[in-house]
């Protein structure tokens, strides 16, 4: 079923279960380039690529979403203001927006469609942009798309009424750079009130997650997709981002860690 205005929540793509373990980049596309010795009249499905990370979607893989090729429980949403791994740059920066990307399998970095064993990919034929640009014997293709045209939620699902307010309300309430400002000034005087207020977005996020899978009937996983990352990881990332910028040289701080 597709995502499409005309669907009620019930019919979004339902996932068998929860599983997010969030990989941040794709790694860095030069490095990629490097363990690629010579250029080849094609991709030999090596499966380096994919080990590194699942690609972010652009408006061009929407039709996977919405025929259900892909699940949004398979998604994950990376929300404005969240430090990333620009692979293009190599340095971490703040997304200006929303990235949909495939989550990891099994605590890995791996793409979750890649299948043990032979490297091969379960939607080949059907893989997103990303994966058909990104040749590792030539990274310029995927520099040029990278940045451009990417999917966002608004595109997937402004159309369901009920669901699209529930997720402007929590972007809203849940801002990440809200949240930034807050955390760094939550353990300075005066404390209490930023503390407080952290708080209360934990637990309207923690809530607001559960009260659509227990009441709409929503699988867990979806909630990656249609909130981002829970605020509880996304904090633990700020703070990890924030400490790699301090210890990182000059403007080439490591790359994020999975959430
Ligand atoms: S969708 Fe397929 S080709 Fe793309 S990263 Fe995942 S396994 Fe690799």
């Amino acid at each position: 079923m597709g995502l499409n205005a005309s669907v009620s929540t019930s019919d979004l793509p339902m996932p068998a279960q929860r599983g997010c373990e969030p990989s941040i980049a794709r790694g860095d596309f030069r490095q990629v380039m490097k363990t690629s010795s010579s250029p080849r009249p094609s991709c030999s499905r090596c499966g380096t690529c994919c080990r590194k990370g699942g690609p972010a979607l652009h408006r061009e893989d929407r039709h996977l979403v919405e025929q259900g090729l892909i699940h949004t429980r398979h998604l994950y949403t990376i929300r404005r203001g969240e430090w990333v791994h620009d692979p293009v740059t190599g340095v971490l920066v703040q997304a200006s927006g929303d990235i949909i990307k495939i989550k990891g399998g099994s605590g890995t970095w791996a793409c979750r469609f890649l299948e043990d064993g032979p490297n091969a990919c379960r939607i080949y034929a059907d893989r997103p942009l990303e994966c058909r640009t990104l040749t590792c014997w030539n990274t310029a293709g995927i520099e040029r798309v990278y940045a451009i045209g990417r999917l966002t939620r608004e595109d997937l699902i402004s159309g369901i009424a009920g669901l699209w307010e529930l997720i402007i309300e929590h972007q809203e309430r849940c801002d990440v750079e809200r949240i930034r400002r807050l955390r760094m000034q939550a353990d300075g005087p005066p404390a209490g009130r930023r503390a407080r207020e952290l708080a209360e977005i934990l637990r309207y996020d923690t809530e607001l997650r559960n009260l659509v899978v227990c009441r709409a009937g929503l699988e867990a996983g979806m909630t990656d997709f249609l909130f981002g990352r829970p605020v509880q990881q996304v904090l633990r990332a700020m703070e990890r981002a924030v400490s790699g910028l301090m210890t990182a040289p000059t403007g080439t701080p490591d790359r994020l860690p999975p959430g």
